[in-house]
């Protein structure tokens, strides 16, 4: 896949057009704080935008600016949602690279008569677009929209609101600013971000320290109770049933974060969760080193991602995927014990 250039973007962009941002289902910091940030950004252009999101969000991402005013498909009227897509002109793809993760609003996507413009760090992108933006070395899809800015030349237009979109994005992709992707340009951005105004503050305490009192009750559930490790192959996982995610009245993004504690023990490289939702086991994988954890949600998960993070499905039970897991790893043994 080849990036679209400059001057096609200026081009496509060089009169008001009306333009949906769409990103994964349950979107992230990274997915949400990029759409809004283009979304802000391309109103100062004077187009019309709206983001659709497939699937709400974690309540701990309701202080960027512009979501109140985000279409989450299945909360509002399916006709207003197919009157974007039918109107649309552009519809920009964001933090996702197959079109499998907008879930029900893949037929909408593929269907329209809109260009289509990716814009994603994730590996093995599919070319379902018109228009490409793609490095997979990027931090976060939010650093591509502070060089999506810089390419149009349109720096100016940044401000403390679009900083902040932009911030939560990458300090959520980048786990605070310890993984390996964390380049001194994703420090200089940041710095940039600072200058603009952003909080960096404010917003570590409203994603990191705004947990209700039953999710910090769960994770402590979960450590003593539900985290299982196998020292023969240096992992660990976690298996949530849906009645304890009930038990602990969970919401979206309140599971978010609890596959880390699995590979902060010592001598872990590969730590799983399974959790049993409504439509099947929804798998988060994370890995330290050479272990590819995206391969092995490929192979075994219809899932995928990075290296080192990677998430799947499986339509077996619970029980059943955590035994289909667990038989997999002996095929790893030399990988995960080297
Ligand atoms: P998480 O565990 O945070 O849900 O997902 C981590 C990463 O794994 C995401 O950034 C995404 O790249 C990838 N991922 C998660 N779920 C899926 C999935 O079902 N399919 C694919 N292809 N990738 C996924
Ligand atoms: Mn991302």
């Amino acid at each position: 896949m080849h990036n679209a250039t400059a001057e096609e973007f200026k081009a496509l962009l060089s009169t008001p057009q009306n333009v949906v941002i769409t990103t994964h289902y349950k979107p992230d910091a990274d997915a949400l704080g990029s759409s809004l940030a283009l979304s802000a950004f391309l109103q100062k252009l004077n187009h019309t935008v709206t983001v659709i999101t497939p699937s709400d969000y974690p309540s701990f991402l309701n202080w960027i600016d512009g979501q109140d005013k985000v279409l989450i498909y299945n909360s509002v009227n399916e006709t207003v949602i197919n009157e974007k897509f039918a109107n649309a002109d552009i519809i920009f793809c964001l933090d996702f690279s197959a079109l499998s993760r907008i879930n029900e609003m893949e037929p909408l996507v593929a269907a329209s008569k809109a260009k289509k413009v990716l814009i994603d760090h994730h590996l093995n992108p599919e070319s379902f677009a018109d228009y490409n933006f793609h490095n997979n070395q990027a931090a976060a899809t939010a650093e591509l929209i502070y060089d999506f800015i810089h390419l149009l030349d349109k720096q100016e237009l940044l401000d403390k609101n679009i900083a902040e979109s932009i911030y939560a994005g990458i300090v959520t992709d980048t786990g605070s600013f310890r993984f390996p992707t964390t380049t001194s340009k994703v420090h200089r951005i940041i710095a940039h971000l600072l200058e603009l105004g952003a909080d960096n503050f404010k917003i570590h305490s409203l994603i990191y320290d705004s947990n209700s009192e039953l999710r910090v009750k769960f994770l402590g559930f979960a450590l003593s109770q539900k985290l299982t490790i196998l020292h023969e192959f240096n992992t660990a996982f976690f298996s949530i049933t849906a009645s304890e995610l009930e038990d602990y009245h969970s919401q979206t993004g309140d599971t978010e974060g609890l596959v880390n504690y699995g590979l902060s023990i010592e001598n872990i490289k590969f730590a799983a969760v399974l959790i049993e939702r409504e439509d099947g086991v929804k798998i988060s994988f994370r890995s330290i080193g050479d272990f590819a954890a995206n391969e092995f949600a490929a192979t075994h998960f219809e899932g995928g991602g990075h290296k080192n993070a990677s998430g799947g499905k499986s339509k077996l039970s619970l029980d059943e995927s955590v035994k289909k897991f667990i038989s997999l790893l002996p095929i790893y043994k030399e990988s995960l014990t080297n």
